[in-house]
């Protein structure tokens, strides 16, 4: 039973279909639940709400967009920021997939190569901005810039929706972490070529506050 039954479960979740335990209290302690190991999963992703599955969804591929679009455009101007950063990057969207592992969910990412997504939104903004990064190094840079505030603006966004899992917050934490690294670096190198970066996701306040601090130390 249990194989079908966990089928049924991911296709009703992945379908928008908020599944609620029976009686959908939750005052009361769920009783002992003697389930085989393989249904662990299962389980596991049932304690999701869909706005928390749909966020996972979104930063595993948000955080690889910004790993293919830096790559990209370190393969055009062979500036080391973009080299660095992918790095990271690569190491967001591994976070991100790995709590999509451990929950139990497919993962989007899983076979797409570099440069395409599941999601329509991101397949859009990836085209555009690898197209607006390739005019002079500058125009790249701000490319870098824009990638690190939308993220920080979409990390919020999506840590606002978690209600209680620790876990998921920890990541979007350490993401968000990393983006200020990363929006400090493209903005110095910015501000190396005589340009001054005007945010246009984030306030103009938000980003001088984050651009004029110092350089973090993000958790694992
Ligand atoms: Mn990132
Ligand atoms: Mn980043």
């Amino acid at each position: 039973m249990q194989r079908k039954q966990f089928l049924r479960f991911m296709g009703a979740t992945l379908g928008g279909v908020v599944l609620t335990a029976c009686g959908g209290g939750d005052e009361e302690p769920t009783s002992t639940l003697d389930a085989p190991a393989a249904s662990t999963a299962a389980l596991s992703a049932e304690d999701l709400s869909a706005e928390e599955i749909a966020g996972l969804m979104y930063m595993r591929e948000e955080e690889k967009l910004a790993h293919d679009v830096y790559v990209a455009l370190f393969n055009v101007w062979g500036a080391n920021v973009f080299s660095q950063i992918a790095l990271s990057e690569a190491e967001h969207t591994e976070a991100v997939r790995r709590l999509i592992e451990a929950h139990g969910l497919p993962d989007p990412a899983a076979t797409n190569p570099a440069g395409v997504f599941e999601n329509d939104d991101l397949q859009a903004l990836y085209d555009k901005l690898v197209g607006m990064g390739q005019t002079s190094l500058i125009d790249a840079l701000k490319v870098g810039c824009l990638i690190e505030e939308k993220d920080i603006q979409d990390i919020n966004e999506k840590k606002a929706e978690v209600l209680d899992e620790p876990d998921i917050v920890q990541v979007y934490d350490n993401l968000l972490c990393g983006s200020r690294n990363h929006l400090r670096a493209f903005n110095a190198t910015l501000l190396d070529q005589g340009v001054t970066y005007e945010a246009t996701v984030l306030s103009q306040a938000e980003w001088d506050a984050i651009a004029s601090s110092a350089q973090e130390t993000c958790g694992g």
